[in-house]
């Protein structure tokens, strides 16, 4: 048994931001389940979005954010953090050679979907994910712990059951083992991985959202998931994704006749909202066309795009034939564990950041690059809070969260059903009666009611894959209404006078699932 005074589950750009801002007599313990590199950060592409150039202002960016968001937003929560996200990105770049500079020596801005104005800071061209983490790792400190390939997977509770007060876990070998922190973290990603097309990395899978859920914390805008319009697709697979900067720096969609696909579908085209663009090219590979990015236009596009021509050529695709071609797939989850700014869940002792965590910021649908921004924002938020010392007075006193009835013997599909099935039915489009089809087969599991201690770590994986699944089917059933990442081909419209600013909030209790509650002022305060 270990007992830190911080102890964080993942190890993506909100874990580090925040064990970087912890005071230094604070213990502070990371779990990751592979590598510390294993992680959607190190992956991002396009940048961190904030106001920087003489022409922007935060407002502009508030409003971009909002639009995209669908009002679905928590509009205190959009503008603390665009506010802020000035003087975080000029921090940051004081800080080391993360940012790519003009010739003035100013930090570059460039352009993305949807966002009204140059405002996207990136690194290495097209590796601004892989950059903030290296400066990340490279500043840790001896008071934090890494715990590479530790499978966590069951909050402990204390007696009461009203404080987090720990988490189980599982090493490569089986072995189970348990660590305690006064403050526990959940910093473990979205849920990318749930879907067969996803640009995600292979760990997230939703574990932290499900254990959050098993533990009966409340989860809240499970619904909406967005779509990336551009993943590279060969031989009917994703490979990899093609950043939204490609269409910022010109790149436009065609069929394989060069004909465009976005003209008159929004007033945008190509730089319209992600779930209209992915919207068109699903319709598109749906009637049998196989569409491409036409980037024959950027100039020099090997070197403003190095990581996007890798991921090219390493799949057989030249860029020097000017076309990609590309699939839309699951990128980003807009809901997640409902937590205020500094990350405070509705169970006492445990916090949610980064994309696990769902504040309101991005409401029915993430504008580019606000993401890493919120990340890195929360861990800031958080260790500010812990840093002021208010420590809370815990016992160790443990006991499993789970019910005694726990099931030792269980039947689970394999990973690939779980994705195809949650890509057809549950996916950019769709229907009561996929969702109900959906629904009724994620049931027959009953994945809350399993022992995860009997469980192997790809057990887990499923247990966790099939509990999100059903979150997230249950939530696009209830929302009667198209909105954002969520689209229902049966209600294709927004309904503001049902649906506007309310949001599905799910609660699990002691094995028996509370009903979806609706509130008006949906978020945590
Ligand atoms: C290809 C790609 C490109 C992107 N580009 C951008 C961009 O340009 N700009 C932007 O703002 N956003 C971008 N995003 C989104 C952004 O990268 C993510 O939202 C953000 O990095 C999430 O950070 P995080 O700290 O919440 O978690 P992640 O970086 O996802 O890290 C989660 C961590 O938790 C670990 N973990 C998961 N389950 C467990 C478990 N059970 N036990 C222990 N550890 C666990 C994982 O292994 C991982 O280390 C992109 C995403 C992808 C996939």
């Amino acid at each position: 048994m270990t007992k830190d005074d911080v102890l964080i589950i993942g190890s993506g750009v909100a874990a580090l931001q925040l064990a970087n801002q912890l005071k230094l007599d604070l213990n502070v313990r990371i779990l990751t389940k592979e590598k510390i590199r294993t992680a959607n950060s190190y992956l991002a592409q396009g940048g961190i979005a904030a106001a920087l150039s003489a022409n922007d202002h935060p407002t502009k960016h508030m409003v971009d954010t909002l639009e995209a968001g669908r009002f679905h937003n928590h509009s205190d929560v959009v503008q603390q953090v665009i506010h802020a996200a000035p003087l975080l990105i000029k921090k940051m770049a004081q800080q080391g050679d993360i940012f790519d500079k003009n010739q003035r020596g100013e930090l570059f801005l460039g352009m993305e979907g949807a966002h009204s104005e140059k405002r996207i800071v990136h690194g290495g061209g097209d590796a601004t994910g892989k950059n903030v983490m290296e400066h990340l790792i490279s500043k840790l400190k001896n008071n934090v712990i890494v715990e590479e390939n530790v499978f966590a997977y069951e909050l402990l509770l204390n007696t009461r059951k009203n404080r987090c007060i720990g988490v189980k876990a599982k090493a490569l070998d089986g072995s189970i083992r348990s660590f305690y922190g006064t403050y526990c973290i959940i910093a473990s990603g979205g849920c990318g991985q749930l879907y067969s097309y996803t640009s995600n990395a292979k760990t997230v899978s939703g574990d932290g959202i499900a254990m959050a859920y098993l533990a009966g914390a409340e989860i809240v805008d499970m619904e909406f998931v967005q779509f990336h319009p551009t993943l590279l697709y060969v031989n009917g697979e994703t490979k990899g994704l093609i950043s939204e900067a490609v269409r910022g720096e010109g790149a436009t969609l065609i069929t394989e006749d060069g004909t465009p696909i976005m003209e008159g579908v929004h007033p945008l085209k190509d730089l319209g909202p992600r779930h209209v663009v992915s919207q068109r090219i699903y319709e598109c590979l749906k009637k049998g066309y196989q569409v491409y990015l036409d980037i024959s236009k950027i100039a020099e596009f090997e070197k403003r795009f190095p990581s996007v021509t890798t991921i090219c050529e390493e799949n057989g695709i030249r860029i020097s034939d000017g076309k990609i071609p590309v699939a839309p797939g699951s990128h980003f989850l807009m809901g997640g564990i409902k937590t205020d700014l500094i990350g405070r869940s509705s169970i006492m002792g445990l916090y949610a950041i980064g994309e696990a965590s769902c504040t309101g910021l991005h409401g029915a649908n993430r504008l580019a690059s606000n993401s890493l921004l919120e990340g890195l924002y929360q861990g800031d938020q958080l260790s500010k809070w812990i840093n002021e010392g208010r420590k809370e007075t815990q016992s160790l006193d443990s006991k499993p969260f789970y019910p005694s009835f726990k099931k030792e013997s269980f039947d689970l599909p394999n990973v690939q059903q779980i994705r195809d099935l949650m890509m057809e039915r549950v996916g950019i489009v769709r229907n009561e009666g996929n969702l109900m089809k959906q629904l009724a087969w994620t049931d027959q599991y009953k994945p809350e009611e399993i022992n995860l201690d009997a469980c192997s770590s790809a057990e887990m994986t499923k247990v966790f894959m099939l509990i999100i699944s059903k979150l997230i089917t249950e939530s696009a059933l209830k929302r009667t209404e198209s909105r954002g990442g969520h689209f229902r081909s049966d209600y294709p419209m927004e309904d503001d006078k049902m649906w506007l600013r309310k949001s599905i909030i799910h609660k699990y209790i002691h094995g028996v699932e509370k009903p979806n509650e609706h509130t008006k002022t949906a978020l945590a305060t």
